[in-house]
């Protein structure tokens, strides 16, 4: 077999061209392809019509060494995945009977009449290596055609792992050889954008192949993903780890983890780290920031709780913000989020309290615009610091946006 075999994933179904459901079995198998050192040049989608799902096969057949096909193997009429690979192959199609014995006594031990279409289920090609299908009834296929390897796998995304997992991964590495294998890693960073990041990093993304250096916007801030190639996994590793260094060298002020680090889990254990409780007032982002700290592991240990201090009343008579405070500068300002943050460190007795008050919108409020934001924190063993923001977007995204930023002046301020 060809050292470096590059692989197509082919996806069937009109589910997916409608955006009913997404290609998670694509994303799925190039993950697993990755690790096992397959190149990924392809991936395709077509719908459930026979002509163009023969077209894509091929394209595939000219284009790609390994072409795993997956859905369309079912009984229904619109599952025509065989008849079109048969269209390309001129490959004959015979009755499997472990897998027709296996769908006539599941027909009847459920005492119901099997409809003719199923025997279609158990069609396979003649010379095809068939992988036995355990979680579903279509089983898959591994077949040699003019020098290329085509795959067959149910679309339900359970069957296909489980073929996966059990015949394919392991048949590909062995037809693969070792040819090397692919390992990557991500960096995360809080509190530097996607491009100022890419920025001051260009030299390096531009220069550098082995490993690569691909930066991605995410929810959570700006990741960067490494990928390494290389003969094992240690010389991958020690790759990734001279370039995590480079990097962190220009950049290493706003990195706060790894692979599956959250900014949550980092600020858990800084706090921990220096013996610090933190309590949250939240108004505008009604609990959001407290909630996604909960989500972090160990925060029983670090966070004594939240106020959502929704209405001025609640400020007022809850947190207890002066209502002098309130008529002067109003309650979207930072002398309240000052005091708010201030008095919920107090309330609840921790070293560090942090507030959120602001104009979600999609209405302003005291004059002030929707995405007008105040973020204040107060630590007793520091001054206290109070920021304005202006966010973009929805009701929703504002909200969001405020508690990730909370999370950064948390995650920094404790660095
Ligand atoms: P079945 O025997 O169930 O008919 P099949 O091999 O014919 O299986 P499809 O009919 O194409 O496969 O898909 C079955 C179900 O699997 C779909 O309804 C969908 O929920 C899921 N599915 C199919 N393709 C994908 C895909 N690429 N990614 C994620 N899910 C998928
Ligand atoms: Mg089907």
């Amino acid at each position: 077999m060809k050292n470096s075999m590059n692989a197509e994933i082919i996806a069937v179904g009109t589910e997916l061209l409608l955006g009913q459901i997404s290609n998670t079995n694509a994303q799925w198998l190039s993950e697993q392809l990755a690790h096992t050192g397959i190149n990924v040049f392809h991936h395709a989608v077509v719908g459930d019509n026979l002509y163009r799902v023969e077209e894509i096969f091929s394209q595939a057949q000219n284009r790609s060494d390994v072409i795993i096909v997956t859905g369309g193997l079912g009984p229904t009429e619109d599952d025509m995945t065989r008849e079109a690979f048969q269209r390309i192959s001129g490959m004959e199609l015979i009755e499997h009977q472990p897998t027709m014995d296996k769908i006539t006594s599941y027909f009847t031990a459920a005492n119901t009449v099997m409809t003719p279409n199923n025997r279609k289920q158990a069609r396979v090609f003649k010379h095809a290596g068939v992988l036995e299908n355990n979680a579903g009834m279509a089983p898959g296929m591994i077949v040699n055609h003019e020098e290329k390897i085509w795959i067959f796998l149910p679309g339900v995304p359970r069957e296909m792992k489980h073929l996966a997992e059990k015949d394919v991964l392991p048949y590909l590495r062995k037809t693969a050889g070792t040819d090397g294998l692919i390992k990557s890693t991500v960096l995360k960073f809080s509190g530097i954008g996607e491009s100022a990041l890419e920025d001051s990093l260009s030299e390096l993304i531009r220069s550098q192949s082995n490993p690569t250096i691909a930066p991605l916007a995410q929810n959570d801030g700006v990741v960067l993903r490494l990928t390494a190639k290389a003969g094992n996994a240690q010389e991958a590793d020690q790759l990734l780890q001279n370039t995590k260094q480079t990097i962190l060298q220009k950049v290493g002020g706003y990195f706060y983890g790894t692979d599956t680090d959250t900014i949550e889990g980092q600020i858990v254990s800084r706090l921990r780290h220096h013996g610090k409780k933190i309590a949250a007032a939240e108004s505008l982002t009604g609990g959001m920031f407290t909630e996604r700290l909960v989500s972090a592991r160990g925060a029983s240990e670090v966070l004594s709780g939240g106020i959502v201090s929704y209405h001025t009343d609640v400020k007022q008579e809850v947190l207890g913000v002066s209502s002098q405070t309130i008529e002067k500068h109003g309650t979207v300002s930072k002398e309240c989020a000052l005091e708010m943050a201030r008095r919920v460190r107090e309330l609840l007795n921790t070293s560090v309290g942090i507030s959120f008050t602001g104009v979600a919108g999609p209405d302003g409020i005291e004059g002030k615009p929707a995405g007008t934001v105040y973020i204040a924190l107060s630590d007793k063993d520091s001054d206290d610091q109070v920021e304005l923001f202006t966010f973009q977007g929805s009701r929703n995204s504002i909200r969001e946006r405020a508690s990730k930023k909370g999370l950064e002046i948390l995650f920094k301020h404790l660095k």
